[in-house]
């Protein structure tokens, strides 16, 4: 006689199948976001080096959010080409690849890559990276001065310590809380030097932000040590927050 499964033992089946399924998910989930976390480090290592092949061409500069070297104090460097005045630009033009200013975890990273590919729309390509949780700079080391200044390297006091970028958050509202009530993680500065309009950096790598020191090293830094950094980070802070400030030592 043929044997059939009854239904109760196929539910038996699938109930148990959905079992192994709702244990393997989130492990692969997790595996998913470390290696996300990773490729991030990896991006932001690979702008640390760019960030030092500009310092060595640039006699001891890195490049501010905007304007940086035409800004009358130093002479543009020979073989400059970017009309972009970006930091992404000054530093992407010796990686060749904008597409590392992309955290791996920004939930619009194909919009954001798509646009960097556009050459030609430089204020396009920044727009994407302020909009969508990707890389953004600390333009705010030395009150508004880095917003559109380079910033020589020898007046840092703690380059080791100096957050130059970090993973942001991005202008869109719709990926965050806005500034202030953000859990305290507010800062990053893409775009403005002002507290009360810039977006924030974003720990979303299972709660903790990947940034690059002024010296190239690249950390990560949890919720709660980034709520520490932040404190006194502000446009007259007392005490000024050492991690965001050039002139603070460690
Ligand atoms: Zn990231």
């Amino acid at each position: 006689m043929k044997k059939h499964f009854t239904l109760i033992e196929l539910l038996v089946v699938i109930a148990i199948i959905a079992i192994l399924a709702g244990m393997l998910l989130p492990a692969l989930n997790q595996a998913r976001e470390r290696s996300r976390k990773i490729s991030c480090v990896n991006e932001f290592k690979q702008i640390g080096l760019a960030m030092n092949m500009y310092n060595n061409d640039s006699r001891g500069y890195i490049p501010a959010w905007n304007g940086s070297l035409d800004d009358g104090t130093i002479p543009k460097e020979s073989g400059d080409t970017s009309t972009g005045k970006f930091w992404i630009h000054r530093l992407g033009r010796y990686v060749g690849n904008l597409t590392l200013w992309v955290c791996p975890a920004s939930p619009e990273r194909g919009v954001a890559v798509a646009a960097l590919k556009d050459t030609s729309d430089y204020n396009n390509q920044v727009a994407r990276i302020i909009n969508y949780q990707c890389i953004g700079i600390n333009a705010k080391t030395g009150g508004k001065a880095f917003y559109n200044r380079a910033l020589h390297s020898s007046r840092i006091k703690s380059p080791s310590i100096m957050i130059y970028a970090g993973d942001g958050v991005g202008k869109n509202t719709a990926y965050y809380t806005p500034a202030n009530t953000n859990d305290g993680c507010y800062t990053s500065m893409f775009t403005y030097p002002d507290d009360n309009q810039g977006p924030a950096w974003n720990p979303r790598h299972n709660n903790s932000c990947n940034m690059l020191c002024a010296d190239g090293h690249v950390k990560n830094v949890s919720r709660a040590e980034l709520k520490t950094m932040l404190l006194g980070y502000g446009s007259t802070p007392t005490p000024r927050a050492k991690n965001f400030y050039y002139d603070q030592k460690d």
